[in-house]
């Protein structure tokens, strides 16, 4: 059980601090679990990201966000282990 309740299994962001409140389906229900950047209409937004470049991704924002860095490598660590990277 998470600390930040649900959140996206693909970024690792909260699905709380996620404005829309969760990604879609393809058949327009919310998903509870990926996040709105990550998975809209039932498809990821980038659908060959690897989870290496995931990580990347979201330390880039986190330090956009002033997030310190150290937090930023913290929070981003649990990453390959959200369901959408273990099968790798
Ligand atoms: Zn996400």
């Amino acid at each position: 059980m998470s600390i930040f309740g649900n959140q996206c299994q693909s970024c690792g962001m909260p699905l709380s601090k996620d404005p829309q409140g969760g990604g879609s389906e393809a058949n327009g229900t919310k998903s509870t679990k990926y996040c709105s950047h990550c998975y809209l209409n039932g498809k990821f937004s980038e659908p060959d990201i690897k989870v290496h470049e995931m990580v990347t991704k979201v330390q880039n924002i986190m330090c956009d966000m002033k997030f310190p860095k150290f937090m930023a490598k913290f929070f981003t660590r649990k990453i390959p282990k959200l369901d959408r990277w273990k099968a790798n």
